[in-house]
């Protein structure tokens, strides 16, 4: 019988630290965020992210405040002997958090982990082709982000991204577009809308951007977006993303209803900073 007490003591103790893990979680984040914002930091967004002090400063104190979240919750980890200094952790957390401005967020819930390379690294990886032989498939990229824990960073690319905010190309932004939209729980270019988002109508903008695109590449005619973006859905969301925080006047001006479904989903207004 004691045995059997223990046992249901043990069940109900369990399903409180259950119930209550948002509530703690909340709880620590906000003494995260009570910490001072380290003035080694405010030096690294000086010298090295000049568009961080463009931004509106409600939104700099909110970007700052964020970015001390992602760092204490993320662990970042140096591949090919490339050190992990508060410089490349700033660097990336402050391009990745801009993501999240003004939404209902869980800080990228899937991810645990952000992989730093130096510069692009190749990957090698056995794929199986269509009548089921199996082959390695070799290729260099700069970055990657998987469905359940991880986005791969090559630093170097991270570094001028950051430093470069007008070109419309941001590996970083880039990545942390397809994590959020991975948390539909399939990364497709169709993210989780806020309440209220006309889910209707943010199909049917990317569909017939994402179209278009998809011909202007055909007919090798210069775009505003990357055609890389013509790939497919999720790549034509997360090359928009680029071009929506980098590029804002431009894509407001060539894009409209793409520019309004992304200041919708993004919950800021970029062409007015
Ligand atoms: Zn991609």
């Amino acid at each position: 019988m004691l045995a059997f007490y223990i046992f249901l003591l043990f069940c109900v103790g369990l399903i409180v630290w259950i119930a209550t893990s948002n509530i703690r979680k909340r709880i620590k984040r906000q003494s995260i965020v009570e910490q001072p914002f380290p003035k080694e930091w405010r030096q690294i967004l000086r010298k090295n992210l000049s568009f961080f002090y463009k931004m509106p400063t409600d939104l700099q104190l909110q970007l700052k405040d964020k970015m001390k979240i992602f760092l204490a919750e993320k662990q970042f980890v140096g591949h090919q002997e490339q050190p992990i200094t508060d410089e490349v952790r700033v660097t990336i957390a402050v391009q990745a958090c801009l993501l999240l401005l003004n939404r209902n967020t869980q800080y990228y819930p899937f991810l645990q982990t952000i992989a730093v390379y130096p510069a692009a690294f190749i990957t090698n990886r056995a794929i199986q082709d269509g009548s089921g032989v199996h082959q390695r498939d070799s290729r260099v990229i700069l970055g990657e982000s998987w469905n359940r824990g991880k986005v791969i960073l090559s630093w170097q690319d991270s570094a001028s991204g950051g430093a470069d905010f007008e070109d419309g190309h941001n590996l970083v932004i880039h990545e942390f577009a397809h994590q959020l939209d991975g948390e539909s729980g399939t990364t497709n270019g169709a993210p989780p809308l806020a309440k209220g988002h006309d889910y209707k109508k943010w199909s049917q903008v990317l569909s017939s951007e994402f179209e278009k695109l998809r011909q202007q590449a055909l007919n090798n005619e210069p775009t505003l977006i990357d055609k890389y973006g013509a790939t497919n859905p999720a790549e034509f969301f997360a090359v928009s993303s680029e071009v929506f925080f980098e590029r804002p006047k431009d894509l407001r001006l060539k894009h409209r209803e793409l520019y309004q479904q992304l200041q919708q989903f993004y919950n800021v207004d970029p062409a007015s900073w």
